[in-house]
């Protein structure tokens, strides 16, 4: 049995034992992890880090927990979850901002806008902190990451801690550099250009309705659950296959978006998986297609 207590001994770090991951995944979804733990700051994370290191603790980092699908019997040993309350934006020149990793994107987004600060309009939806987005290189409507990245200070697996380029980051469709490396991004300095605070406030309004009118917000979901498959679009090979409302217990193709799963109650991972098995098979059989998930699974069997 870890002494969790004796592994944050000294350190500005919260602990949430036997935590269900549920909580912590907008999926709702996912059984205990034997430590959340939630360093308050970049040192104490790293710090957190390599004490976990040093006793072979098996660990992960979460950010929002919005891509993420998590087994049901949950996970052994500890995620970690940078604290989002002391996360902040510095200010670097007229354009650029530095952003810690735990910042929400959707804040960032806004607080770009107040700046008057164009290049970020299109993240205002995107439920997820930074380091997630820059992991993900997420992006929608026409606007990735990459577009905007100057660079970002990364703690290896080392203990070493790097500034990378955008570049280096090798940023491309829902990819990184980061998933091969297993860095961690603690920052990003964003380069953005100067705009209107109201032209920019109008396009974050119009992304934000299309998003209210096209996707299931209502509902516990990972967001689109499939890649793009090149030439393609998930959610219409989904539909054309007769998969829109299909259901695995609590977990469904959503009816109003058919690249979204949502959780309409107590859906299990078990379930999220087999509907994830059948409509791959079935966009397969019809189109040719092989789909793979945006959404990160972790479990016992799987890692991501
Ligand atoms: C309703 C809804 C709408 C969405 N719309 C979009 C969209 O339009 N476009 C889009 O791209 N995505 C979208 N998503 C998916 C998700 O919000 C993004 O992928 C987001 O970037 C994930 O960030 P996160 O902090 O929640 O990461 P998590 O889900 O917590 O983690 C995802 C991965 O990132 C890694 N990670 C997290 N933080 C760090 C860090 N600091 N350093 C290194 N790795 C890290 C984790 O280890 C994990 O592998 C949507 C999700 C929902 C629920």
């Amino acid at each position: 049995m870890t002494d969790w207590s004796s592994v944050v001994r000294g350190l500005a770090c919260d602990i949430l034992e036997n935590a269900p991951m549920s909580d912590h995944t907008t999926f709702k979804i996912g059984g205990p992890v034997d430590a959340l733990l939630l360093p308050h700051d970049s040192d104490t994370l790293a710090t957190v880090i390599a004490r976990l290191q040093e006793e072979a603790i098996p660990h992960r980092l979460i950010g929002c927990g919005s891509n993420l699908l998590i087994a049901d019997e949950g996970l052994r040993g500890a995620v970690i979850r940078p604290d989002s309350r002391n996360a902040v934006i510095r200010r670097l020149d007229a354009t650029a901002l530095q952003v810690d990793a735990g910042y929400s994107l959707a804040k960032l987004s806004r607080c770009a806008q107040q700046y008057g600060l164009s290049g970020l309009e299109f993240a205002c939806g995107i439920p997820g902190s930074v380091g997630g987005a820059v992991y993900m290189n997420a992006g929608a409507y026409g606007g990735e990451m990459v577009q905007v990245i100057r660079s970002a200070e990364i703690l290896m697996p080392s203990g070493e801690r790097i500034a990378l380029s955008n570049d280096e980051l090798a940023l491309s469709y829902r990819r990184s550099a980061l998933m091969e490396t297993g860095g961690i991004v603690l920052s990003v300095t964003l380069d953005l250009t100067e705009g209107d605070p109201s032209a920019i406030h109008e396009t974050m309004a119009d992304l934000l309705a299309a998003r209210r009118e096209k996707q299931p917000l209502e509902f516990p979901s990972a967001g689109s659950f499939f890649k793009r498959p090149t030439g393609y679009f998930a959610g219409k090979l989904i539909d054309d296959c007769g998969l829109r409302g299909y259901r695995v217990g609590d977990a469904q193709v959503s009816e109003k978006h058919a690249g979204f799963v949502i959780n309409r109650g107590s859906a299990t991972c078990e379930q999220v998986k087999q509907l994830e098995q059948d409509v791959r098979r079935r966009v397969f059989e019809q189109f040719g297609v092989e789909m793979s998930p945006e959404v990160r699974l972790w479990g016992t069997d799987w890692y991501a």
